[in-house]
Parts: structure tokens; C-alpha cells; sequence
């Protein structure tokens, strides 16, 4: 995995961070992921490209979609739940311990505050929404919202009560929501990847259409940014005001479009 091949020099991109829903991946589309963005990914890895699947999703959801998507090219990397992560490695994706334990332990030292205080948050919640509020692996309060009406009401209240806790930060995808440590997100992931690999942020593309994605597309992390068609406004302006392109196609057409774009700027 370390060793970087001497094709790759003639590449203005040598590692690829793509969210996966609504970038790479549409649901209801066949195939869900388009057979000439698989193509192109590939062909990049083939000349020692290196490419993350940088996702809210946690394992088990993200390799049920990849098999059922069946993808033709694997991820050398994967960022979950916007915070762990793993590389591919002999057939199978291993953690990076150094980053995933401190993750790991940030996170459980922070939540204990916000398990204190469950109780209030839960009960302002179901007082004025009709929403789903569970506890997970990753954040002892998440959300499904209503509509996206009811999550911006909803985020607001929690971005309040974050302002209690210090280095607690709200990471919201749509409907979805969950406290995470400010520390850790899309692109903070991404630069640890990048550290790895030793490739500068000069030499990174990235691409994404959700809030969630917002820290990761950020010059000081990729030079290179993306966002399809179906990317919500704050996303668009975002990769618009820092010289990224912004494409009328929708999910991975718009990727593939993006990256053909950067690819021929010298
Ligand atoms: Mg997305």
C-alpha cells in the first residue's frame, strides 16, 4: 500500500474522497453507482490513484449497499460513520487502531455530559416533533426527523445545547442527525488519510451533496472539489466559491463529470 507507483507523477489526482448517498450511490437507479464513473475510479487506481468512500454510513450498511450496488472496483480506504477509519488490506477493510481508539475514547468522554442530559433533549424533542430518537454505537442521541422542516428546527435546538459542551458538534445528513466530537468529521478523516499516504492536499479530489460533506470540501483538504446536481445549495455555493465544479448531472454522473474536469486542468 506505501509504495506509490511512477505513473501516478502524471497524475493531478492521486487520492479521490467521494461521500457515498447521493454522490456516488442513488437508491433507486440501476445500476445505483454508474457503470462509467466504476470505470473511470478504476482506471485511476490502475495508474496508482488512490481512492476513500468517505461516509455517515456505518460497515455493515455501507458493504450491504456496495454488494447489492454490485461494484466492480473496491475502496482503498473507507471513512464511516464521518469519523472511523479503515483500509483495505488483503480482502478486507482493517481499522487504523492509532486513530479509531483515540476516536473511540474522545468520543465516550464526551458523551457522558450529553448521557446526563438525555433526559431534557429527548423530552424538548418529542414535546413539538413527531420524530425517531435512538442511541447507537457512535452517539448516545440520534435522530430521524419528520421532513427537513423538522431537522432544521431540531439541529437549531441541538447546536444550542452544544454551545454547553465543549468540542460537542451536531453532524447532520438530511433528515439525520448525531452528536459527534468537533474534532473528528469528514475532513479531518480525509487529512489523516492524506498524512498516510503522504499525498498533499494539492493532489486531492472530493466530492459530496450533504452538510455532512461540508468539512471535507475544503481547499485545506482536497484542491480538487466536486458536487452533482442534486447537492443542496449550502454544498454548491461551498464548492462554487473555492473554484470547484458544480455539475447538472445527478449522483455519480455528476462525479464522473467533475473528476473528468479536474483532470484536464493543467
Ligand atoms: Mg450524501
Amino acid at each position: 500500500m506505501g509504495r506509490v507507483p511512477e505513473t501516478l507523477m502524471n497524475l493531478p489526482i492521486k487520492l479521490i474522497s467521494t461521500d457515498f448517498d447521493g454522490t456516488l450511490f442513488a437508491e433507486f437507479e440501476n445500476p445505483p453507482i454508474p457503470a462509467h464513473l466504476q470505470t473511470l475510479i478504476g482506471e485511476l487506481q490502475s495508474q496508482g490513484a488512490r481512492w476513500v468512500i468517505n461516509t455517515g454510513r456505518d460497515m455493515s450498511s455501507l458493504m450491504e449497499a456496495l454488494a447489492r450496488s454490485r461494484v466492480s472496483i473496491k475502496p482503498d480506504y473507507l471513512v464511516l460513520v464521518e469519523r472511523e477509519i479503515h483500509l483495505h488490506h488483503e480482502m478486507q477493510y482493517v481499522g487504523v487502531e492509532e486513530w479509531n481508539v483515540e476516536c473511540h475514547r474522545a468520543h465516550e468522554q464526551l458523551f457522558v455530559q450529553v448521557r446526563k442530559d438525555l433526559p431534557r433533549l429527548i423530552s424538548w424533542v418529542e414535546s413539538q416533533f413527531k420524530a425517531t430518537i435512538y442511541e447507537d454505537a457512535y452517539s448516545p442521541f440520534c435522530l430521524i426527523a419528520g421532513n427537513n422542516g423538522d431537522a432544521d428546527a431540531i439541529h437549531a435546538f441541538m447546536e444550542e445545547y452544544c454551545k454547553e459542551v465543549p468540542h460537542l458538534q451536531v453532524v447532520r445528513n438530511d433528515v439525520y442527525a448525531r452528536f459527534c466530537h468537533s474534532t473528528y468529521n469528514k475532513g479531518t478523516a480525509l487529512a489523516e488519510i492524506s498524512r498516510r499516504l503522504q499525498i498533499s492536499a494539492e493532489n486531492i479530489f472530493a466530492a459530496g451533496d450533504h452538510l455532512n460533506d461540508l468539512p471535507m470540501l475544503k481547499k485545506q483538504y482536497a484542491r480538487f472539489l466536486a458536487a452533482p446536481v442534486n447537492a443542496i445549495p449550502a454544498v454548491k455555493e461551498a464548492v462554487r466559491s473555492q473554484n470547484g465544479f458544480v455539475s447538472e448531472l445527478p449522483q455519480g454522473h455528476g462525479i464522473a463529470e467533475g473528476l473528468k474536469f479536474h483532470l484536464l486542468q493543467k
